[in-house]
């Protein structure tokens, strides 16, 4: 398709996610439970992208690798992606920090006993674990299972390995051209169910949680925390901009208008690996260097969680704050470096900050119950951060693009 012809369908897939999503927030609102009867086609555009994830992942990290061409590139793109995904994240939670000493969201809060809903005890994550878990006894079994950080170890190693094999190495790395190809090909294809799938999730999902009323009372019982987590995301999506504008020498406006699909379905799905497929398919259209986007999406997908990591870092002061406990500067610098540890540590599925935030709870000594207090509206701020995330990623594609398309 032309580059004309690709402008114009950009743009009516803009305003057809715009609306699919409205719509979904109004059929939710007033339709309640009834949306129910149209969670399957929220669940089909789900697991269609879902279907993508491993083959895209796995094809995209081997090319991205293998065509690099040596170690020492691979090296240094490793490097700047893992420098950048670091720096924005610790930039991210001190926002967090910021926002949430700026609006003491917890204190005054109507204390209630809570406990922690069960995926908190889910086990306790350590440094020692988060070293472990990059890597797996049986890489079939990690890839059935969506675990991508050791897929992605394997892959870069396989990929590394391959380029020592000359002639035999590169017809393996073209078969894996081929399946990239065709992964791209059949996320366009997905990409046409996106607006119904979009209406679908989001109706069904206020509709469960009761319609507007319900979960306009409840956002009001948790209103000054909610504030503090929204508008954390919106200036740290503001630093972004920035970053995308200075480092990246891109126009906001330009490349947002090409992210429109996966920021809105992020918010849809409240998965940043679902998320996936979309968000390389639209960082290929706005021209983003070619072997960055196949190395650092992927692993931005995984590793990268920006708004994860800012929403720890107010939600684990709205904790302590509630049961009357003051973290003094040094804590909070704990919190700080926990919770970008958390971040890289959370899945890109839905909730999965919730889990991880048991490290940050447990490195400052609250009780893990105090989950238990932001349960009620973490569906919905589990959808505003993953957008940032995904956002996180793809500016991070764009700035490493542009560093490593000069080096
Ligand atoms: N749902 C988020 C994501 O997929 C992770 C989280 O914060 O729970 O990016």
């Amino acid at each position: 398709m032309s580059r004309v012809g690709e402008g114009h369908r950009e743009r009516r897939m803009l305003w057809l996610m715009l609306a699919a999503i409205l719509s979904g927030g109004v059929a939710g609102y007033y339709g309640g439970e009834a949306m129910q009867s149209v969670a399957w086609l929220g669940e089909l555009f789900l697991t269609a992208l879902k279907m993508m994830i491993v083959p895209l992942v796995a094809a995209s990290i081997i090319t991205g690798v293998a065509g690099l061409g040596n170690v020492r590139k691979l090296g240094r793109m490793g490097a700047l992606s893992l420098g950048y995904y670091m720096s924005t994240t610790l930039i991210a939670v001190s926002i967090g920090l910021l926002m949430a000493n700026l609006w003491q969201p917890g204190h005054g809060v109507e204390w209630k006993q809570a406990s922690a809903p069960d995926i908190a005890h889910a086990g306790n994550i350590g440094v020692t674990d988060l070293i472990l878990s990059l890597v797996h006894p049986n890489i079939i079994a990690a890839a059935a299972d969506m675990k991508l950080l050791p897929l992605i170890v394997f892959c870069i190693l396989f990929a590394a390995a391959l380029s020592t094999l000359e002639q035999k190495g590169a017809a393996v790395v073209g078969f894996f051209e081929g399946v990239n190809g065709a992964m791209m090909v059949m996320v366009e294809w997905i990409m046409l169910l996106a607006p119904v799938g979009v209406f679908a999730l989001i109706a069904s999902k206020l509709g469960a949680s009761g319609g507007g009323d319900a979960f306009l009372a409840q956002l009001a019982g948790l209103a000054k925390y909610a504030l503090a987590v929204l508008s954390g995301l919106l200036t740290h999506a503001l630093v972004l901009c920035l970053l995308l504008f200075l480092l990246a020498r891109r126009s906001v406006m330009a490349y947002l208008g090409h992210l429109a699909t996966p920021l809105m379905t992020a918010f849809s799905t409240a998965s940043s690996s679902a998320t996936l497929p979309l968000t390389m398919e639209a960082v290929s259209m706005a021209g983003v260097h070619d072997r960055a986007r196949r190395f650092v999406l992927p692993l931005g997908a995984t590793i990268n969680m920006d708004g994860t990591a800012l929403y720890e870092a107010v939600a684990v002061l709205f904790i302590a704050q509630a049961y009357g406990i003051e973290l003094g500067f040094a804590q909070q610098v704990l919190v700080l470096l926990t919770a970008t540890m958390a971040a890289i540590g959370a899945a890109g599925i839905p909730e999965a900050g919730l889990v991880t935030m048991v490290i940050v709870l447990g490195a400052v000594g609250l009780p893990l119950d105090g989950i238990g207090l932001i349960l009620a509206i973490d569906w919905f701020l589990d959808r505003c951060r993953t957008t940032v995330n995904v956002f996180g990623d793809a500016v991070g594609a764009a700035v490493v693009g542009r560093w490593f398309g000069r080096a």
